[in-house]
């Protein structure tokens, strides 16, 4: 049984030694108690603002504790009837190899139903963000035009079909030519921008004539700073994450504030774990959607527990290439 654990709040830009590996003996199940076995855990950014000491809509770690994260896990060893061996459930055991649990907090799932690992992106959270943001929140008209930032990455991948999907004209914005690629001729966007490249901020403006009627924010800074300056009259913004801030020791200071206002411009803040009434419909509409060969997703899987430090951190800089996930 390995688990990871935060060793200490983290100085700016993760390291290894930020987390700590430990193997211990096996737990044995009580009555009522299942032992289960972890095929997947899911990597999230979320998990990193976690780790600093700070107020948030989640209570923060402490050295010490196992980093957080749900799990698809089968049962090895049973004490409930009603978790016999070889079922397989949706859990939140974090980061560790095995793990005991009870039938209340677990959600069985039937491998039927398609790849297991798919409960932990487009059948989960990530999908039901992807929905719930843009469909609940922004409302994409057809023919408007809708950014999504992070666009290759669990959500914005969901999210641009999605959009596709209701008629609109996408906009993707990625990181390097490979993602850019992958997120114009895979998940068919009409266009995906490099914010990389030197010149990121004239190709948003040509990818961006009628201007941006939603913007599916997943990053923040300067990518969200110039996205700010292309929002269209009475935009929407569904702002789902920040990821190029969550490492940051000093706050970026958004220059383009003014542009909400001279284009009466709303912003919808979510946080997904709020609306779990939401998750069954709209993984069920994703999950039709997948069947049809409608939508796609891409995972990258790392290997081994003790990778999930080195797989995270990656990710926290785009190393990720879809929606991160660790074979214990
Ligand atoms: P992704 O699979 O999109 O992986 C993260 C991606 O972020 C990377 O691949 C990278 O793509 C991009 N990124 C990292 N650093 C930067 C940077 N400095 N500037 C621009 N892009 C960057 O992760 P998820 O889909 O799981 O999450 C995407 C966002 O959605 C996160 O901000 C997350 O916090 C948020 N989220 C919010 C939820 C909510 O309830 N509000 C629920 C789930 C996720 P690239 O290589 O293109 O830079």
């Amino acid at each position: 049984n390995i688990q990871v654990k935060m060793r200490r709040h983290p100085a700016g830009d993760l390291t290894v030694d930020d987390f700590l590996v430990e193997s211990s003996d096996l737990p044995v199940p009580a009555d009522g108690q299942a032992l289960v076995k972890v095929l997947y855990l899911s990597l999230d950014p979320y998990m990193r603002p976690m780790m600093d000491p700070i107020r948030s809509y989640v209570p923060h770690l402490h050295p010490g504790d196992v980093m957080p994260g749900t799990t698809v896990a089968e049962v090895i060893e049973s004490k409930d009837p009603e978790l016999p061996v070889g079922s397989v459930v949706v859990c939140s055991l974090g980061w560790r190899t095995h793990g005991l649990v009870t039938k209340d907090v677990v959600r069985v799932i039937d491998p039927a139903n398609g790849p297991l690992s798919a409960s932990l992106s487009v059948l989960g959270m990530t999908g039901a963000t992807a929905h719930y943001g843009l469909l609940e929140l922004a409302k994409p008209q057809a023919g408007e035009t809708v950014v999504v930032t992070a666009a290759s990455g669990a959500v914005g991948g969901v999210v641009g079909q999605i959009a596709k999907l209701k008629g609109c004209r996408v906009v993707g914005i990625a990181g390097g030519p490979e993602k850019c690629r992958y997120v114009v001729e895979e998940l068919g966007f009409d266009v995906c921008v490099d914010y990389k490249s030197e010149t990121f901020e004239k190709d948003l403006a040509e990818a961006t004539p009628d201007y941006v009627g939603v913007l599916f924010e997943n990053v923040g800074g300067p990518v969200f700073d110039a996205v700010l300056g292309r929002m269209a009259d009475h935009g929407r913004i569904a702002l789902c994450g920040n990821i190029s801030q969550y490492n940051a020791t000093e706050p970026y200071g958004v220059k383009g504030l003014r542009h909400l206002l001279m284009h009466r411009v709303n912003v919808y803040s979510f946080v997904i774990a709020d609306h779990r009434e939401y998750w069954p419909a709209a993984v069920s509409e994703l999950g039709g959607w997948l069947a049809e060969g409608k939508i796609k997703y891409k995972e990258d899987v790392a290997v081994g527990i003790e990778n999930a430090p080195k797989a995270f951190i990656s990710m926290l800089s785009g190393g990720n290439f879809g929606k991160q996930l660790v074979e214990p």
